[in-house]
């Protein structure tokens, strides 16, 4: 399994990373994206990964993040070029902090990681329609969409851009997200914890919870385990690569 989204470089995870990290592979989990919110958390990000080869940073600023920081994020980036394996999380971020000044840093990461040949991940909380307009605008080439949870008539639009999308642990208990993870076409789909958040029970989420979300989709959407695991692989390399 691989997980696309994650902050493995939290503070949270500091006392037993190692542990952490090996309860994923036990489960199963091979791979695990770790995304920078900001400039100083994705240069943990990008340190963290050079460290344990099973994580792969993407770095950006995020949209509830200082956005003064943007020039520096993009000089991070662009000096990172090949260790990362995409931008994010970037996006829009309307219900807390109704600030126009999310936008211009969002599509100037969207256009430098298409200059280096990069995906972006995008957090597009109550925000799904101007965050696809936006990116659209933009003529985004590989979009992931983590933690969605817009409108199904979004999830229509995303499916004809042929957007990804990331479904979280918090499937197993919303039917809202089950039903939109019923008309996501299987070609479309990843798995995401979003660790240390959106755990489907209390507590720390982390990586290895993710065999869970893949038992519960596997059951949901009436496909084989193994065959859903190898799909959303499959998937997820042709988002961030071959080498994740
Ligand atoms: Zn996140």
């Amino acid at each position: 399994m691989i997980d696309t989204h994650s902050h493995m470089q939290d503070a949270k995870f500091e006392p037993d990373l190692e542990t952490v990290l090996k309860r994923a592979k036990q489960a199963g989990v091979n791979s695990i994206i770790t995304a920078g919110v900001d400039l100083e958390d994705s240069r943990k990000a990008l340190q963290l990964s050079e460290l344990h080869s099973i994580l792969h940073p993407v770095v950006g600023l995020a949209p509830y993040s200082d956005q003064l920081q943007i020039d520096d994020v993009l000089t991070f980036i662009t000096e990172a070029g090949k260790k990362i394996v995409g931008v994010g999380e970037i996006g829009l971020d309307y219900p807390w902090k109704k600030r126009p000044e999310q936008v211009e840093p969002f599509r100037k990461q969207i256009q430098l990681a298409k200059d280096l040949g990069l995906p972006v991940t995008v957090h597009s909380r109550s925000a799904g329609k101007y965050v696809l307009d936006i990116l659209e605008e933009e003529q985004a080439e590989k979009v992931h969409l983590h933690s969605f949870g817009g409108s199904k008539q979004d999830l229509k639009r995303i499916v004809d851009l042929g957007y990804f999308v990331s479904i979280t642990c918090r499937v197993i208990t919303s039917e809202r997200l089950q039903n939109l993870a019923k008309i996501l076409p299987e070609e479309l789909i990843l798995l995401e914890t979003d660790s240390p958040v959106l755990s489907a029970s209390e507590g720390r989420n982390e990586p290895a919870k993710l065999v869970e979300s893949l038992n519960f989709l596997s059951k949901l959407l009436n496909i084989d385990a193994k065959e859903l695991e190898k799909l959303t692989e499959k998937n997820s390399k042709r988002v961030f690569g071959q080498n994740i």
